[in-house]
């Protein structure tokens, strides 16, 4: 069997929504999705994705029809080989980010064309489930109103979910319209934030888990300020406190905050956890299947953090595939936590792929269907491409 060709599709196309009775969030907004297809010579197809919101998007895509020509012609099977040929053709431009991107779209397609030539889903090729169903966790909306947001997150409670993240330091600093530039954040937004977690907290109880993101966009100050004032919500984790690039800044805020930290999103490869790892920098680690590097990569990742007794939940902003590749990923980790889905129902994928993915209470289950177990509809793709990027 041989690579004949690789496709990126970039759709814009409806974000889920929470279905749940509760749902009064109204229109979904449009969201950028990156799926790629590898063809092969012999009818079978894969599928993996990659999506990033714009301005990331489009440089994936262009270096994705490079990596085409790159593998056309290389044996679908040899998984490993071809990471390391794709991570190796784009080490001079680094080998983080764009590069990992690249290979982890791919990664995912070829797993899924492996398990399809075997006839059994991805999971049952890393020695078979370890629990009944992979738990999950989603986000509650962000909503215009704290009681908006309270709202939501009973809302996900009631359909079954124990825990739930979100990112209540809305609205930006000033200074952050045009990125990240002092870490600081305004007396406003801190003070609703803290607002909002009480209310959610007020709201779930105190059973539920409740995470907060802060998006890699604080200073050490700020980060260990922000950690103090949420003390008393019992956070489950606080997530990305600092900038991903200095671990000197990560164990500040580690020593001076009692809230675990969970990082990992924006980074890459398992060599970017080893001082994690090494340095006892997080409680948790959450990569994201879709960036750090494939399938292949978060099992190698789940293993090194295993070794440390650190839970792994990867990390999702994306589509269908980025949560099924996930949890095909996670099906066999002892030190699983949960993977991350946006909402508590996914029913917006369904328009996308043609079996819908199997959530239930705070877990998701995997069908028997060989590879991801899904197919991706290429009429709705079709439909929502945007021009120039597809099949
Ligand atoms: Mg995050």
């Amino acid at each position: 069997m041989k690579i004949t060709k690789v496709t990126p599709w970039l759709i814009e196309a409806q974000g889920p929504y929470l279905d749940t009775a509760n749902d009064n969030q109204g229109p979904r907004k449009l969201r950028e999705y990156t799926f790629v297809e590898v063809k092969t010579d012999e009818g079978i197809t894969g599928w993996g994705e990659v999506t990033a919101q714009s301005p990331r998007a489009l440089p994936i895509c262009a270096g994705l029809r490079h990596v085409s020509d790159l593998i056309e012609g290389d044996d679908p099977r040899l998984i490993e080989m071809i990471w390391n040929k794709i991570f190796r053709a784009y080490t001079y431009m680094g080998s983080r980010g764009l590069t990992t991107n690249m290979i982890s779209a791919i990664d995912i397609a070829l797993w899924d064309i492996r398990g399809k030539v075997l006839g059994l889903p991805i999971a049952e090729l890393f020695g078979g489930p370890v629990r009944e169903g992979i738990p999950v966790y989603c986000h509650p909306q962000n909503g215009s109103s704290i009681e908006d947001t309270a709202q939501h997150a009973k809302a996900i409670v009631e359909t079954g979910q124990k825990a739930m993240k979100i990112d209540p330091f809305q609205p930006k600093h000033e200074e952050e319209t045009n990125g990240y530039l002092s870490g600081k954040l305004s007396a406003e937004a801190e003070n609703l934030g803290v607002e909002r977690i009480a209310a959610m907290r007020e709201a779930v109880g105190p059973d539920i888990e409740i995470m907060v993101d802060c998006h890699g966009r604080f200073d050490v100050p700020t980060a260990i300020r922000l950690g103090r004032v949420l003390e008393p919500y019992n956070l489950f984790w606080l997530e990305e406190p600092v900038p991903v690039e200095s671990t000197h800044a990560l164990k500040q805020v580690r020593e001076n905050i009692s809230a675990p930290i969970s990082v990992g999103e924006r980074l890459h490869t398992r060599w970017e956890f080893v001082p994690i790892l090494e340095n006892e920098l997080a409680d948790f680690v959450m990569p994201d299947v879709t960036w750090t590097g494939g399938i292949t990569e978060i099992k190698k990742i789940a293993t090194m953090a295993e070794a440390y007794y650190v839970p792994i939940s990867p990390h999702d902003a994306s589509g269908p595939i980025n949560v099924l590749a996930g949890a095909h990923a996670m099906a066999s980790v002892p030190n699983h936590y949960r993977v991350e889905t946006h909402k508590a129902k996914l029913n917006a994928y369904d328009e996308f792929i043609d079996y819908p993915l199997d959530i239930r209470g705070d877990k998701i289950y995997l069908s028997d269907r060989p590879g991801l177990g899904i197919e991706l509809n290429k009429e709705y793709m079709r439909a929502h491409v945007v021009a120039g990027y597809g099949g």
